[in-house]
Formats: C-alpha cells, sequence, structure tokens
C-alpha cells in the first residue's frame, strides 16, 4: 500500500490569507489533488502544510471580461465546469475539448485548471513508487544522478502531459499570477522551460490565480488533438493544438495568422514555427500536408513516457491532420 506522508493543512477562505499561507517555508498549494496527492504517495515532494484553494471564492468564476477582451477562468475551476461551460464550448471549442478528454469524470470533477497549467511533469522513469525507483538508483528528479532518457545530459526532460497548457497557448492565454510582491502578468508561451525538475516560472510564494484567454475579434477556427493508448483515463503520448485566425469564417478562408502547439515532447509544450501557413487557405490540400510536415520536422518526442518516441513522431502528423479535419467540420 502508497500511504500518504505526513503534512498540515490550511483552507483560507481570500486571496490575502492564500498569499499569507503560502509564503510559510514548505508550504504547497493543493488544488483538486489528482496529480499532487499520487506524487506524494510516490513520494516525489515532501511539503510540510497543504494549503488548499477550495474555499476561496474569487478562484471558482468564469467571468466574461468583456472591456479588456479576455476570458478570465478563475484557478479553482474544475475541468468539468470548463468542459460544460456551453459559452466557453462555442467560443474556446478547442479548450472545452481538452478539458474535457482529461482523465475521467470523477478526476475532472475534483480537478482543477490551475492544477492543470501547474502540473509536475512526468516521466517513465519517476511516476513510479520509491521501491520501483530504487532498483533503478533513482534519477536526476528523485534519488540519483542520472538521467534514464538522456543518460550524458545533466537535466531533466521529463514531459509536460496537461492536455490544457498547448491549447491555451494556441490561442495566446496568459496567467495571473499572485504572490507577496503582487499580481503580475506571464504569457504563457513564456512561463514553461526546459528543465523538468523546475519547469514553470511561478516564483516562490506565488500561485495562479486565473487564466486569461483573449476574445478573437477577427473569426478563427482551433481545435486540438490527442493521442492516448485508452479512450478514457490515460495521459497524451502526443498533443497537438492549433488556432488560425481567418479573412472570414469559411472552410475556405485565408489564414491571417497560425499558432501551432505540441504538448508532451519535454518540460516545454513547443511552439512552432508556422509563418509559412499565413496566406494560405484553410481547406487547401497543401494546407493540411504542410502543417503535418511542419509537426513532423519540428516536433521530436523523447523516451520519457511510454511507446517509441519514433512512433509518437509519426502519431504527430496523424493527429495535426485529424485536428485539422476537425476545424474545417
Ligand atoms: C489517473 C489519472 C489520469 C490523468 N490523466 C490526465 C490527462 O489525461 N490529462 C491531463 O492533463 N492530466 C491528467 N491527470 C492529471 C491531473 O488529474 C490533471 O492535470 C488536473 O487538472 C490537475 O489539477 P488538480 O487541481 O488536481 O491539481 P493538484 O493535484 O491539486 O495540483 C497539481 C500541481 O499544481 C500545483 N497547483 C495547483 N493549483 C495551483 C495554483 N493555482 N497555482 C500554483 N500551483 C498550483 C500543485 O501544488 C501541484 O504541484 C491525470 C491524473 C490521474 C490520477
Ligand atoms: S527525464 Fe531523466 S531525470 Fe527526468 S525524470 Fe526522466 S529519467 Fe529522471
Amino acid at each position: 500500500m502508497l500511504r500518504l506522508p505526513v503534512f498540515g493543512s490550511k483552507s483560507p477562505t481570500s486571496i490575502e490569507e492564500l498569499v499569507m499561507a503560502i509564503a510559510e517555508p514548505g508550504a504547497r498549494i493543493v488544488a483538486g489533488g489528482t496529480d499532487l496527492l499520487p506524487n506524494l504517495k510516490h513520494k516525489l515532494h515532501a511539503p510540510t502544510t497543504l494549503v488548499s484553494l477550495d474555499r476561496v471564492a474569487e478562484l471558482q468564476r468564469i467571468t466574461w471580461d468583456r472591456e479588456a477582451g479576455l476570458l478570465r477562468i478563475g484557478a479553482g475551476v474544475t475541468l468539468t465546469q470548463l468542459a460544460e461551460d456551453a459559452e466557453v464550448s462555442k467560443n474556446f471549442s478547442s479548450l472545452s475539448k481538452a478539458a474535457g478528454l482529461v482523465a475521467s469524470p470523477l478526476i475532472r470533477n475534483m480537478a482543477t485548471i490551475g492544477g492543470n497549467v501547474n502540473l509536475d511533469t512526468r516521466c517513465r522513469y519517476v511516476n513510479q513508487s520509491e521501491f520501483w525507483r530504487s532498483a533503478i538508483g533513482g534519477c536526476l528528479k528523485s534519488e540519483g544522478d542520472v538521467c534514464h532518457v538522456v543518460p550524458k545530459g545533466r537535466s531533466c526532460v521529463a514531459a509536460m502531459s496537461s492536455d490544457c497548457v498547448p491549447v491555451l497557448i494556441s490561442l495566446g492565454a496568459h496567467l495571473v499570477q499572485v504572490g507577496p510582491e503582487g499580481r503580475r502578468e506571464v504569457a504563457m508561451a513564456d512561463y514553461y522551460h526546459s528543465d523538468g525538475i523546475a519547469h514553470t516560472h511561478c516564483q516562490p510564494g506565488e500561485f495562479t490565480a486565473e487564466i486569461c484567454v483573449p476574445i478573437a475579434k477577427t473569426p478563427a477556427r482551433a481545435a486540438y488533438g490527442k493521442w492516448t493508448v485508452r479512450k478514457s483515463i490515460d495521459f497524451p503520448l502526443i498533443s497537438v493544438a492549433m488556432h488560425f485566425a481567418l479573412d472570414r469564417d469559411a472552410a475556405d478562408a485565408t489564414i491571417t495568422e497560425a499558432r501551432i502547439c505540441l504538448g508532451v515532447l519535454a518540460a516545454r509544450p513547443k511552439l512552432l514555427k508556422v509563418d509559412a501557413l499565413v496566406g494560405l487557405r484553410l481547406n487547401d490540400p497543401t494546407t493540411a500536408e504542410l502543417v503535418g510536415e511542419l509537426c513532423f520536422k519540428q516536433g521530436k518526442p523523447l523516451d520519457n513516457v511510454p511507446y517509441e518516441a519514433e512512433y509518437r513522431r509519426k502519431m504527430l502528423r496523424v493527429f495535426a491532420s485529424r485536428a485539422l479535419r476537425d476545424l474545417l467540420a
């Protein structure tokens, strides 16, 4: 049986109390706990106090801020709420879809969007029991001093496996971070870096309060594709999120701006260089071919999650073309 370590808990009721609670040494945020608690059982973290977001009402809302042109999603909004919100689904179908594809209904009822964007990185050599890890001597992210994925590497390349993150990056979202220094905004594309051990720019004592998604001013279409072996429960093995701004809302519209983001390659989601797509027609067969080619050429999975990296790379092309097909439908 895997046991939880001993820790204290706090349930602040306001942002101010939350800031103070998180500033305590050894404190860590717990939202739904669907990622954190298994990691605690696997002895990957050892917080002395878990600080819950549950009772901070301001963090549990979805608001349409038309003046600022933003959809504001409180960090404590559950993935079920997000996936089932009719307005979100109408305006940001790729985000609804990604939220609705996470794990299973029970987990989505607990899991929050704040936890999803701050999800720890994952690796086949570390998301195991301590006993399992001891058989291979641990690794850079646990008790050892070598990386089993890149044996000569000096840093951890565990994968960011969140479903919503690549989508939010493709939609140009930003985070509102709150901490002892006050509030700051960070573009989601800049929030992650390549170190799988400390993969976000979340400062000490800081937490994510809101995820803000710009409301498109011009016609736009977006889609998300995720490859898993089982249709439910599984984390993505690769994922593709795309967003196209268009000159008009039609399948044969011309692309005026494109963003494609790939997930589960390494600790940082990969925003592709896709300038070549601007000026092409959305439903032109060459567009589909080019999208697949860009994903395949620029996406280079590692052997950090199950299934061979080369096979996952081929699946990038497949899931890119399926996402594009959904977007044309
Ligand atoms: C069986 C199983 C399958 C899963 N499948 C998927 C999947 O398919 N796709 C997927 O994306 N995820 C999956 N997950 C992971 C997880 O359920 C989700 O990512 C979920 O959204 C995490 O949210 P949470 O609220 O439970 O986070 P928690 O577990 O509470 O927290 C996760 C991490 O984020 C930090 N954190 C939480 N909220 C904040 C905040 N507001 N500010 C700063 N840091 C914060 C915590 O300290 C912790 O380090 C799966 C988990 C399980 C157990
Ligand atoms: S990528 Fe390497 S260091 Fe990181 S968790 Fe996996 S084996 Fe460990």
